[in-house]
């Protein structure tokens, strides 16, 4: 049910006041990008958009909606995977969007750390790090318009975990004003500190159900000064895995990047993407995407690179291989992976899953949810591709009779239970780095065991003893 018509007139002009005529969007056609997500999946409506400028808005923001009992939505750049930045139907809630509050606080190249504000894009923290001869390693499709605050809420994984971690691991410190509007400050640039519950951990993954993130300090790495860029095709998923240890028997923990995808993935690119071409000649069933990056200037990458795909070439593991020449082609090459979801979301209604499994097993998880869709949903084509160093999968598919894209396929969850049952079957998890959000909700109930998730509600109680931060998802 909706506020009382005066009630929400009131709460309007007092968010007014606080964040001002620039920091408030209530005109329904300004607000509608606020209430839909990347996927189109979720349409929701909310009595105001905030777009607080300072941490002091935020909390005083967060304060007036514990005093009114009003939920808060937090939002980034708004290209979550799972809904987990839209309001509900009621109109109950305000979003508080990030996006004013994107400055580069300060950077030390000597701790290797730069202290931001959650709404900095992430392409920008990594631009400010290469300003200053250090590496910012999260990298992943949607770093045009991703916010820090958003990728620490989701814990995102990209393209860089297998060397450096996700988002989790990227982070020293952060301040969060939490569900009664108190601020807490924990903007540490510390590698030790070992001072009782290290309280970040909670927030980063908890997808602004226990808090808003409205600074964090990340951790920077030297910068790489060579890399090598290949994509190889191969017959067979075990392949790929078999080459992933290959390159790492030869090359340690230099492999930066290691994604697979399946054939279809690609043709699905060339036929949405502008300007994307094939690379090799000969087509087959699977194609890995590796870069191999060294800190050291003119290193014998290339060198390394060229033995091991010959040695993979030798024992069958790889087909054929194209290693880009220049920094142009490596873009080319990587341009056709990260446009994977874009060309799926051009194609039409797909059915993802962001899965994980151990990287030794994935081959045989392929196999048995391949199965498993095909006996089900006849005809089904799956598109696979994913992070295969990290275990992590994207093993999506698009169903026969389904390709009516209207609210009834796109709310089916019939494909989902057959995939996750498989995850389940080999222990993997049924989000490995898009988190759960409203679209995977119902899932984790079956998924978790019972202490768990009484463990995650306990934790939620404690923390928004009213269920007002991002109600509704995640539990
Ligand atoms: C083309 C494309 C490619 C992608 N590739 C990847 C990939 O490789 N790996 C990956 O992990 N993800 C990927 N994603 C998913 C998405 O980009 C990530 O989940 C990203 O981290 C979300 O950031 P955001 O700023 O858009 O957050 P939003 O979508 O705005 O929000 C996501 C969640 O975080 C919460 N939130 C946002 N900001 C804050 C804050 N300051 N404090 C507290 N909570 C907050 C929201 O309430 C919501 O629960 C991709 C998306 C697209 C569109």
């Amino acid at each position: 049910m909706s506020a009382q018509p005066e009630v929400a007139a009131d709460l309007v002009a007092r968010l007014g006041a606080i964040v001002g005529a620039r920091g408030l969007v209530t005109d329904p056609g300004e607000m509608a990008p606020y209430l839909t997500d990347w996927r189109e999946l979720y349409q929701g409506r909310a009595a105001a958009v905030t777009r607080p400028a300072s941490t002091g808005e935020v909390a005083a923001i967060v304060r007036l909606c514990a005093e009114t009992r009003t939920p808060v939505v937090p939002q980034g750049g708004n290209t979550g995977m799972c809904g987990a930045a839209t309001p509900d139907a009621s109109g109950n809630a305000i979003v508080l969007n990030l996006a004013r509050m994107n400055r580069i606080i300060e950077l030390d190249a000597l701790n290797n750390t730069v202290a931001v504000e959650a709404g900095c894009i992430l392409a920008n923290i990594q631009q400010a790090a290469l300003a200053a001869d250090r590496f910012f390693p999260l990298s992943l499709g949607a770093e045009g318009s991703c916010q820090i605050g958003g990728n620490l809420a989701t814990n995102a994984g990209g393209i860089n975990v297998l060397r450096y971690g996700n988002a989790r691991d990227l982070v020293l410190g952060l301040e969060v004003v939490v569900a009664d509007g108190r601020i807490w400050s924990g903007l540490r640039s510390l590698r030790k500190d070992n001072t009782g519950y290290d309280l970040k951990h909670l927030f980063i993954g908890a997808e602004g159900t226990l808090g808003i993130i409205t600074k964090a300090v990340l951790k920077l790495f030297p910068l790489p000064r060579s890399s090598v860029t290949a994509l190889a095709a191969m017959p067979c998923a075990e392949a790929a895995v078999e080459l992933l240890a290959l390159l790492r028997n030869h090359c340690g923990d230099r492999i930066s990047a290691f994604e697979i995808m399946s054939r279809n993935c690609l043709d699905m690119v060339f036929r949405h993407i502008p300007g994307t071409r094939d690379s090799l000649p000969a087509i087959q069933p699977w194609y890995v995407l590796a870069e191999l990056s060294d800190t050291r200037a003119g290193s014998a990458l290339r060198d390394e690179f060229e033995r091991a795909l010959a040695e993979g070439i030798a024992r069958k593991f790889v087909g054929d291989a194209v290693i880009a020449e220049n920094q142009a082609q490596a873009q080319a090459l990587w341009r056709l992976r990260e446009t994977i979801p874009e060309a799926a979301r051009v194609e039409g209604l797909v059915y993802r899953h962001d899965i994980a499994v151990a990287v030794s097993r994935i081959p045989a998880f392929i196999a048995a949810a391949s199965r498993a869709l095909e006996t089900r949903f006849p005809g089904v084509r799956i598109i696979c591709f994913g992070h295969v160093g990290d275990g992590n999968l994207h093993f999506n598919a698009f169903v026969p009779g389904r390709e009516r894209d209207d609210a009834e396929a796109r709310a089916a969850i019939d494909v989902n239970r057959v995939v996750h049952g498989i995850v389940q079957q080999f222990g993997g998890s049924i989000s490995a780095e898009h988190g759960i959000g409203q679209s995977k909700r119902d899932e984790l109930r079956r998924h978790k065991s019972e202490i768990e998730l009484a463990l995650m509600r306990t934790l939620k109680k404690a923390l928004d003893p009213h269920n007002l931060m991002n109600p509704g998802k995640v539990l």
